[in-house]
């Protein structure tokens, strides 16, 4: 295997062997977890998630456990990615808006995926570091936006697939509108115990969409408006 090797500002980021080895314990432990999908275990075994961490953190990136990105935000959980990825049914060249960009590790994985990415994030700080990062690695069908998820991208619209990695109390029709007929949106949803429920919603036509529940999480808030410096 080779030793990626990237230049991020004062940062040299190196997937060493060592961070390949761990990552690989970590695939296996999400499997037996429950993921099936192989095209998602593969895609992230392809992906150093330690270049999506803060500097100094990346012994941690191999852990099955959300991190601290600043900003009051976080990286989601490796077996909260893969359980979104696997709910999304993710096929090559697809179409997909998500919101709530963070770290970015998320939209990588798509992107291996083959789906073109469309990801929103409400804070300048994070949508600038990770539109670098993906820049700096080569994910060309990535497309950063700094913006309030709450309004999706209407211009970019319909996705085959939306996905929402922060808790939201319902999705608004704005969204709803943007995915297209056959689509699925995933997301947690906040429910009247302010219980984070993880639901997958298929649009049938106009006016029908067909919701499944698939047990609990926890995500950060769902937030208005956009936050620069
Ligand atoms: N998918 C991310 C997880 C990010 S955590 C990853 O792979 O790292 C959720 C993110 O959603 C945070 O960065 C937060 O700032 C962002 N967010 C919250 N409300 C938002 C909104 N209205 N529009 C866009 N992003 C939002």
């Amino acid at each position: 295997m080779e030793e990626k090797i990237i230049k991020l500002g004062n940062r040299v980021l190196k997937d060493k062997l060592e961070y390949q080895g761990m990552r690989n314990k970590l695939i296996k432990e999400i499997k037996n977890k429950g993921i099936k999908d192989q095209n998602v275990l593969n895609a992230m075994s392809a992906i150093p998630r330690h270049f999506f961490l803060p500097a100094g953190l990346e012994h941690f990136a191999y852990l099955d456990k959300p991190f601290d990105i600043g900003e009051g935000q976080t990286i989601s959980q490796p077996y909260t990615v893969a359980f979104q990825t696997e709910l999304l049914e993710v096929k090559p060249k697809i179409k997909i808006l998500e919101i709530g960009t963070g770290s970015g590790y998320q939209a990588a994985v798509l992107s291996n995926m083959g789906a073109e990415v469309f990801t929103v994030e409400r804070i300048e700080k994070l949508y600038l570091k990770a539109k670098e990062l993906l820049n700096a690695l080569g994910y060309n069908n990535v497309h950063c936006f700094l913006g309030d998820g709450y309004e999706g991208l209407e211009q970019y619209s319909p996705f085959d697939r939306i996905i929402i990695t922060a808790a939201i109390d319902e999705i608004p029709e704005k969204i709803k509108r943007q995915l297209a007929i056959g689509g699925i949106l995933v997301a947690p949803i906040n429910n009247q115990s302010g219980i984070q429920i993880m639901h997958k919603i298929i649009r049938i036509d106009e006016t029908n969409f067909n919701v499944e529940y698939h047990g609990s999480f926890s995500f950060v808030p769902m937030l208005p408006g956009i936050k620069k410096e």
